[in-house]
């Protein structure tokens, strides 16, 4: 297909969650998008859970009922648990909703599935999508944005009015444009990960739920997502890891042997495929938006996985680009200063919401508080609300979930919960 000779009203960059919502929301208003992706799908990626708050979009797109269809694992909730295996917490999302806005269970799904269902969803609405194609080089005029892109031995140069750089850790525009970055106060990250037979699961309803088991070094997550396989993946510190004489896989391997609670749920545990490894990923740009372009999802921002919140926000800030554009006036008109930074600050809003929540996580003080739900129970709701991903917390929560921040500074002084010894 000669991508170049047809007339596009927006090129998107990249088909996971954050390309393909954005395209079908395009698409559904009769707008022409070409969708573009280096890889060929079904392909392998990572982040597995997905939350409750996430499903709005789900049902937008019209793929939410069709999950629990094709065999998704649902999730209830998430339990948290120390390495030494002194008790659980167990966020039952349904708990913190009154019924009215009960958000519905949310998936654990096998992206390549899961991504592949959306991207045909996307080209099922209209959009047109080209697999095994990379875009190169972006320049923005001052009426259209014009991409190279290459496709095998073939190069394309496609031009449209609008690009939407969905190319998550790719950063394709915040690379070709050279954008600053934000210091996030957070440290980098290394990630060994892998599928496993056989994995501990509990019975009935939290079957899916997702375990985070905390580690003086880092944690793990067990994301059950079919009825045998389960993805088992161990963050830690990269200088922490980097310092280390064992590779990641000897330390993951040493933590199935050493920690209780990873040893527990990995006693009958049986590999499937091989071990994967991803650092450094924590990114956010400076400006996520210009005259002619949006940057969604992992492309624009991304914290970390211990909430599971990425795909989440990737769907929303795909949506908020195609309703800013839907919703232009005149289609065709450039972004004004002020449409930028009504995108911008709303998704940073969102990610700076979930911040503190994932800086008190890996600071020992902030979960022993955090293990501690029984002291201040609408405290703890407010928080279960926050990791269902609520990301606009009403005023009282957001006075509850200060007090968590609170007590966690204290906690390094005095003894507002119980110290948990971590291994
Ligand atoms: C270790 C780890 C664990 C995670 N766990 C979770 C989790 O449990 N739950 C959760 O919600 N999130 C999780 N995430 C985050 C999640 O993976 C991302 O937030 C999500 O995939 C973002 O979607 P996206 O559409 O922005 O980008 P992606 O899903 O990364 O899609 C980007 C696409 O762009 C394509 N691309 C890149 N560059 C180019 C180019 N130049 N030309 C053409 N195509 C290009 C890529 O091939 C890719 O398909 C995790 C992340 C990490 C690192």
């Amino acid at each position: 297909m000669k991508l170049g000779d047809r007339k596009w009203d927006a090129v998107v960059v990249g088909g996971g969650p954050g390309g393909s919502t954005a395209a079908a929301l395009l698409a559904d208003v009769g707008r022409k998008v070409l969708v573009i992706d280096r890889e060929h799908f079904p392909r392998f990626h990572i982040g597995e859970s997905l939350l409750p708050c996430g499903n709005a979009v789900l049902r937008r797109l019209g793929i939410y009922d069709r999950l629990e269809a094709e065999g998704f694992v649902r999730k209830f909730g998430v339990d948290f648990m120390p390495s030494s295996s002194v008790g659980m917490v167990r966020v039952n999302f349904a708990e913190f909703f009154p019924e009215a806005e009960q958000p519905g269970p949310a998936f654990n799904v096998e992206r390549s599935r899961f991504d592949d269902l959306l991207l045909e969803n996307a080209r099922s609405r209209g959009a047109t999508v080209v697999t095994g194609a990379s875009a190169k080089t972006f320049r923005e005029h001052e009426d259209h944005v014009e991409v190279e892109i290459t496709e095998g031995e073939t190069t394309h140069r496609v031009t449209a009015p609008w690009l939407i750089d969905a190319s998550g850790l790719g950063h394709f525009v915040g690379k070709a444009l050279k954008l600053p970055r934000v210091e996030l106060g957070v440290s980098p990250k290394i990630v060994c990960f892998g599928y496993f037979k056989g994995v501990y699961r509990s019975e009935g309803r939290e079957s899916g739920h997702v375990g985070i088991v905390r580690f003086d070094h880092g944690w793990f997550w067990f994301i059950p997502i079919s009825d045998e396989l389960t993805s088992v993946g161990m963050v830690r510190h990269l200088s922490e890891a980097k310092a280390n004489a064992s590779s990641m896989e000897e330390l993951f391997a040493q933590a199935l042997i050493e920690l209780p609670e990873i040893r527990f749920r990995m006693k009958r545990a049986e590999q499937v495929g091989e071990l994967r490894k991803v650092s450094d990923y924590t990114t956010r740009y400076k400006t996520v938006a210009g005259r002619r372009h949006f940057i969604v999802g992992d492309a624009a921002n991304f914290i970390d996985p211990i909430f599971s919140s990425g795909v989440m926000l990737a769907f929303k800030s795909a949506a908020l680009a195609a309703d800013l554009l839907n919703g232009k006036k005149a289609f065709t008109a450039p972004l004004t200063p002020s449409e930028q930074r009504t995108y911008q600050q709303s998704i940073f809003r969102d990610a700076d919401t979930l911040l503190p929540m994932i800086k008190a996580f890996y600071d020992q003080r902030g979960f022993e508080v955090f293990m501690n739900p029984h002291s201040a129970p609408k405290i703890f709701a407010a928080m279960g609300r926050l990791l269902a991903g609520k990301l606009d917390p009403t005023f009282p929560d957001r006075m509850r979930i200060q007090g968590f921040y609170l007590a966690t500074w204290l906690q390094r002084y005095t003894k507002v919960a119980p110290r948990i010894p971590l291994q």
